[in-house]
């Protein structure tokens, strides 16, 4: 097998030969999980959740299996002795046995259950715009979030428990020093933007109608200029765009056509073009290991953020984009590049956090922080929940939700159990500039490279840097090796005060 080269220690091997039927589970369980997002017909849900959830106990079984963990002990005896892919499967394993370990059945089986609950409470009260159909359902969730924080352990702060579990080692005070600092120097640069007249608070394009079968072109010429591989990766329609990776040879991402405001869709597939990338370029010899995957949410989050907004809402790019949507849409070809420039970059405070611009999109996630925080640590009840969000969007954008639904009802997550998650988005915003800068010492001006339609070198980068090593490093190893230092958050301000202010 040609992935035994990395890994030449004895117990190593015998863990991955273990491991392999895991992979195969969790290969499985993607592709179902795509499917029930693509081409399921909508009554096969229940038969698919049961079909997800055994394989998942299935997978926990193997995980935990005597055997196996008497493997990991005994890799973890000898740590200093393996090389830095070998450390990583140990590293990966240790942390998903700890998490399966340390929670009790009854507990797992619990946010199971109250996941689905959830869901549909969360729906219900979105669509009547009643945030007391969900109350008792996010109580729930935040108890249970609380027990798991318990469970796990943490030194200071119960969120942090929570944190790791989505970003490796991410505390909430790492998390603040970045994010609550960004959020104070972003309000700095909006208000001067949003103020002054460069860059539109709107646009007549926002409301032009595209035909469908033809954004569907523009989106695949798209796709195939930045280099998309479509011998190894697919590109489909859902509700919510997303990426799966059922390996390195076979990525799919997707798309939604809303059928007016083309950028919304042309956006989204950037950005999911980024996260398949990195599943594309992971080291051909970490197949079907632990570190198939990224490093962490964060850092998949920076490569999507550095193709959607880094370079696809550069003006480079606009440039080198116009001629396929001039060809296959027509009607931009009415705006000059400089027109459609300003149509991607539209600045304006919104209240709904997918639709926030570059320099908006963090305060809603300070927002999301603060509260999951407060929660977490009993320092705020549920029932205050909507009144503190909204004072907060108030203060940070200026302007408050009139109805739950573009307040806290907004998202998903809470309601699916992920408290926690939404700090890894800003990281991502984070680092994709600090990867940016790296790309500029080494390699000049990534306009360069973009107006020239060379996409070969910036992926190339990325993938040397970043991509190869999988889930080799933890998050914060990794970024010190790509760009040499701990995640800095100067690095983002400087590039959004140059592109959006030109100092
Ligand atoms: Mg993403």
């Amino acid at each position: 097998m040609e992935t035994l080269r990395l890994f030449q220690d004895e117990t190593i091997r015998e863990i991955l030969e273990r491991y392999r039927v895991i992979w195969a589970l969790g290969h499985a369980s993607s592709i179902m999980g795509w499917d029930s997002e693509t081409y399921m017909p909508k009554q096969g849900y229940r038969d698919r959740a049961i079909a997800s959830s055994e394989l998942s106990t299935l997978s926990k079984r193997l995980m935990t299996d005597p055997e196996m963990l008497r493997l990991i002990d005994k890799a973890e005896e000898k740590l200093e002795d393996l090389n830095d892919y070998e450390k990583g499967v140990v590293r990966i394993l240790r942390r998903g046995v700890r998490i399966y370990t340390q929670l009790p059945d009854d507990l797992i089986r619990e946010i199971a259950k109250t996941r689905q609950e959830a869901r549909v409470k969360w729906a219900d009260a979105k669509i009547k715009d009643d945030f007391e159909i969900f109350r008792p359902m996010l109580e729930k969730v935040v108890n249970l979030s609380i027990q798991v924080a318990e469970h796990l352990g943490y030194e200071d702060n119960r969120y942090d428990a929570l944190l790791d579990l989505f970003e490796e080692g991410l505390t909430y005070e790492k998390a603040r020093n970045n994010i609550t600092y960004v959020a104070g120097e972003l309000k700095k640069i909006f208000d001067e933007v949003y103020n002054g007249d460069e860059y539109p608070s709107q646009h007549e394009l926002e409301k032009v109608e595209y035909d469908r079968e033809a954004m569907e072109k523009v989106n695949k010429e798209i796709l195939s200029m930045v280099g998309y591989p479509w011998d190894r990766a697919r590109l489909d329609v859902s509700l919510h765009p997303f990426t799966m990776a059922a390996g390195l040879d076979d990525v799919r991402i997707t798309t939604r056509y809303e059928g007016n405001d083309f950028r919304r869709t042309m956006y989204s597939v950037l950005h999911e073009f980024g996260h398949a990338l990195y599943d594309l370029q992971v080291d051909p010899q970490l197949r079907y290991t632990p570190l198939e995957g990224g490093a962490s949410l964060g850092i998949h989050e920076s490569q999507s953020r550095f193709w959607e907004n880094i370079v696809g809402r550069s003006r480079e790019f606009t440039e080198v984009v116009k001629p396929i949507l001039d060809e296959y849409l027509g009607f931009t070809k009415d705006y000059r590049v400089e027109d459609l420039y300003r149509y991607f970059n539209i600045v304006r405070p919104g209240l709904i956090r997918v639709d926030a611009d570059e320099l908006t999109y963090d305060f809603h996630i300070v927002i999301r922080m603060e509260i999951e925080n407060m929660l977490v640590n009993e320092r705020l009840k549920v029932s205050e929940a909507p009144e503190v969000w909204n004072d907060m969007m108030e203060k940070y954008l200026g302007i408050r939700p009139k109805r739950y639904s573009e307040g806290i009802l907004q998202d998903i997550h809470w309601s699916i159990g992920m408290m926690g998650y939404f700090p890894t988005y800003s990281l991502g915003n984070i680092l994709a500039s600090q990867i940016l800068e790296a790309f500029k010492r080494e390699k000049g001006d990534i306009a360069n490279y973009i107006i020239e339609k060379d996409f070969k070198t910036i992926r190339e980068f990325l993938g040397e840097k970043i991509h190869r090593y999988g889930g080799t490093y933890d998050p914060a190893t990794l970024i010190r090796m790509a760009t040499g230092e701990d995640i800095n958050p100067r690095y983002y301000i400087q590039h959004l005060r140059e592109k959006f202010l030109g100092q």
